[in-house]
This record gives C-alpha cells, structure tokens and sequence, in this order.
C-alpha cells in the first residue's frame, strides 16, 4: 500500500511525523513502533484478517496501531472517546475485532483487549521482530468507520486501500502547494474521516501532523498557544473549527504567517465565514471541499474567490475530482441536467466497499453502474451542477451537521424511544443563520414522572449519554402531551421546528 511504502522511505529519515503537546514522534520511531505491532500480531493471531479496534482520541501511538495492523494484514476500526461504552460495546458486537486496543479508562469487554501500558510493553518486545512483509492486498479494508444509522445503531462504512489511492490522486492538487515537507493541522477525531486527510496524504509526503487534541480545542487560550506554536502550513477542518476561532480578533495571519491552504469541508462553508477567512489570511488559498464518508473523505474541491462570495447563489461546493463522475438524478433515477436540481450520486474507485454486514442498507445506498462496472453510491444529498461546479441545497433525509459532526435524527429518536418512561420522540434542529447549531428533542411520557422539566431533561440526557456519543445528545429536551401530525398522520416536524 502506498502509505506503507512511503512510511518506510521516510523512516530512514529523522523527520518528525507527529507533534503533540511536547512531544514528537521521528518516522523512524513510527515506522519500528508500527513494525513491532505488526509483528506482535501475527505472533498473536496469525494469518487472521480480523479487525483491531483502537479506542482512544489522539494519543501518539494509535497510528502506530493502525499501520501496524496494516502490516500484518489486518483492518483498523478507529473509535473516538466521545463514543460511551454501550456504543462501542454494539460496534465490537458488529465488527467482532480480534483485539481490541482501549487507550481510555472506560472498561470494555471484547474478545481481546490491551491497554496502554500492555500495548508499550508489546512494542518493546517485539521490537525489530517484523519479517519486513507487508501483507495488505488493494482490496482489502483498511478502516471500517462507524457513523450514526438510522436505525439507532452505528452502522461501519469499510473503506480499502484502493478507495484512499482514489482519494488521494483525488485531493492532492487541491492540497499541493509546492511543498516538499511542511506542517499539517491534526485536529480531526481519528473516528472521523476528514482525519485521512492527515493520515495518509500527509504522512505519505512526509509532513509533520500537528495534533491538536479536543481538550485544546475546547479552550480558546490554549487552543490559541498551541496555533501560535504550529507554523501550519496546511489547515484542514470543518468550517466550526474556524467560526469559533474567528471570534478572535488573534486569528489572522499574524497567529499562522505559514499557513498557504485552509481547506474546509465537512459541513457548510457560509459566505460570512469565507469573506472574513479572505480578508483576515488574504495570502492564503480557501478551499472548500465536499465528501461522505462512504465515498472516502472527499470527492469535490473549489478555491474561494471574493467573486464566489459575491454571486447571488450560494458557495459551491467544487468541482469533482477528475478521477469519478458526479451525476444528479432525479427520484425516478433519471439524470437531470444543468442547473436542474436533484440527488447527487457519485460513481468512481473512491466508493466504499459497502456498511459491514449491513445488506439492506448496501441494497439502498449503494449501486453498481453496468457500463463501467464502477460502484456509486446515493448520497442523500440535493445538489446541482452548473458549469462543472456543484451547488448544494441539503439532505433530502433526516442526516444534519452539528458542529461538523454527522447525526442521524432518526438515530438519537430511536435512543430515546429506549430511555425509561419515554412513550415516543422526535428531534428536530434548531438552526442559526441556517446552521444546525443544536437539537431539540421533544417526547411523550408513559406515565406523568412528577418531575420539574430541569430534572427530567437531566435524568434523560443522563440515560442518553450511556447510549450515544456526547455531541448527538439534545440541548432542549421537552415533554409534551400529544405531538401534532400532519395530513399523513405522522409527526409534523414543521410545527415541532417552530418551538423548538
Ligand atoms: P460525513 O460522512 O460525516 O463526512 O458527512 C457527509 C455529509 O456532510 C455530506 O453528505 C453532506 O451532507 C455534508 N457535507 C460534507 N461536506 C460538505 C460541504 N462542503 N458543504 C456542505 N455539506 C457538506
């Protein structure tokens, strides 16, 4: 795998791969620390293809686990902390890892767990034990990434070796900025794809990963210490990231003189936050990127101009990438034309294998295009195209962005539904200047509780975070009586907007 390959080229190098808090890791200690891991799994299980589950959020070792079960032949499933101990005990049910790595204090049970002082004493033990043969094939998995499913349960798009080659011919002219080693923003949960970005078009050109942990990011002071120190040279995040360090008069060229390219993605990039990202950095390049999880990371770019900002229309969202087809259809399947509004589909080496063990699901999102004999997938998307360029209008589903997240409405009201004494829920967003910025869940009781609406929201927020990752929990939770229905009889979600 290309990634492999080039860890191993610049491991003879004593450039620093990592960089976090005050600590560096070289490629050469990468590189030995991934081998020994590789080694110490095979010793282990073998020729067993079966994935390693690595809990944890950016400590220094977890990529080392993750080329190293690259190695040894195996798929990595990368679960952040923000996942509580239920969520993660459904994606081992799901995925059935042959080890699971728990850097966290949260107890977990699995077939084979190490923490992080067994998984220090393995390196050391198996240090200089690799046979040297890397033993992952294009199509096999590389990480399996699990992401909020409708059905209450996280549902794991498999992504392989071929799919990131895809991306990252992809990404890298919207990357490249004639540089041949540099600094690149690490902030991205390694539970979330954008994180690849860091992972494998950065380390594989040998750049240094600045790690930024969400400790940090939480606070403004720190956060800003640690910018300052950086010298990035490539920023890469959701637009959140920015909107909440743009409070700061700081944040301007000033904080990060090096930074050539903020690329963002993930969520809506608004004009407001371009415009003043072009006035506060007007040496840099603003990009703003667009890709599902299922279509590896990224699949379309386009460079922010003060003319882009100007136009009536919404920002685009790029261009696609010249290596897959972007195509807009309409309910009945058929391809719309320009400017005509529809589902984007996307079709290209960059579409996943598929959701682990899910085939309905598959069956739904996912399709094979008889012409090419490539795969596509419906990505729930409203887009058009115009000109070579794509416009979005939202989802055409209950999927929204909180904070750059990924959550599926459906998902926290089937959470809720499960939560003692709550007869049914429904969640809707709450939105600011047409951003997602909270939900609100509304729910029926099964029987009157007596407590005041501050307790109750308490006691169900509580029942909710054994369930569900910290930030698809509701900031308002309000009981209601009846809900109100629409002419089809279902919940009227219109209505319920308007209190929330
Ligand atoms: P995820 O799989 O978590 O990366 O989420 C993918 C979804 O995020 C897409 O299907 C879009 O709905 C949304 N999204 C990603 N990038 C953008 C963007 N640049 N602008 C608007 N929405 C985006």
């Amino acid at each position: 795998m290309f990634l492999l390959d080039k860890l191993e080229h610049y491991a003879g190098t004593d450039r620093i791969a990592l960089l976090y808090r005050d600590q560096a890791v070289s490629y050469r200690a990468l590189h030995r620390q991934a081998e020994a891991f590789a080694a110490y799994l095979l010793d282990t299980f073998g020729e067993s293809d079966a994935p390693v589950l690595i809990y944890g959020h950016k400590e220094l070792l977890i990529p080392a686990c993750m080329f190293g079960a690259l190695k040894a032949g195996h798929s990595y499933i990368p679960v952040d902390t923000t996942f509580p101990r239920e969520r993660v005990a459904d994606i081992v049910e799901q995925s059935a890892p042959c080890l699971t790595v728990n850097l966290t204090e949260t107890a977990l049970s699995a077939a084979k767990v190490i923490d992080g002082g067994a998984l220090e004493r393995i390196l050391l033990e198996y240090d200089g034990r690799f046979d040297g043969v890397d033993r992952l094939a294009d199509d096999h998995t590389v990480y399996t990434l699990f992401t909020s499913g409708t059905t209450g349960r996280p549902k794991g798009v498999q992504i392989t070796a071929r799919n990131i080659a895809a991306f990252d011919e992809g990404i890298a002219p919207w990357f490249d900025c004639g540089l041949t080693e540099g600094v690149f923003l690490n902030e991205i949960s390694y539970s979330f794809d954008v994180s690849v970005c860091a992972l494998y078009y950065a380390l594989s050109r040998g750049f240094t990963l600045y790690t930024v942990d969400k400790q940090t990011l939480s606070d403004p002071k720190a956060l800003f210490t640690a910018l300052r120190a950086s010298n990035i040279d490539i920023w890469v995040s959701t637009p959140s990231l920015a909107e909440f360090c743009i409070r700061s008069e700081q944040f301007c060229e000033t904080l990060l003189p090096e930074t050539k390219k903020f690329v963002f993605c993930g969520e809506v990039l608004t004009k407001k936050l371009a415009k003043e990202m072009l006035s506060r950095f007007p040496h840099a390049e603003i990009v703003n990127a667009y890709g599902p999880t299922e279509t590896t990371v990224l699949v379309t770019a386009v460079r922010i101009t003060e003319t882009l900002c100007e136009d009536t229309r919404p920002l685009p969202i790029g261009y696609p990438f010249s290596n897959l087809r972007a195509i807009i259809v309409a309910p009945d399947g058929t391809a719309l034309s320009e400017g005509q509004y529809g589902e984007l589909l996307i079709v290209g080496d960059c579409v996943s294998t598929g959701y682990l063990n899910r085939p309905a699901l598959n069956e739904k999102a996912f399709f094979m295009e008889e012409a090419t004999k490539r795969r596509g997938y419906r990505t729930g998307d409203l887009c058009c195209m115009e000109n070579g360029l794509l416009y979005y209008l939202g989802r055409m589903d209950g999927q929204v962005k909180l904070n750059g997240f990924r959550v599926e409405l459906e998902d926290v009201e089937s959470n809720l539904a499960h939560v003692e004494n709550i007869a049914r829920a429904a969640v809707v967003p709450v939105y600011e200047d047409g951003k997602t910025v909270a939900l609100t869940a509304f729910v029926s009781l099964q029987e009157a509780d007596g407590l005041s609406s501050l307790a109750r929201a308490k006691k169900i927020k509580t029942a909710l975070a054994e369930t569900l990752p910290s930030y698809m929990i509701p900031r308002k939770i309000v009981a209601v009586d009846a809900f109100p229905l629409n002419s089809n009889g279902k919940i009227d979600k219109k209505a319920l907007s308007a209190l929330a």
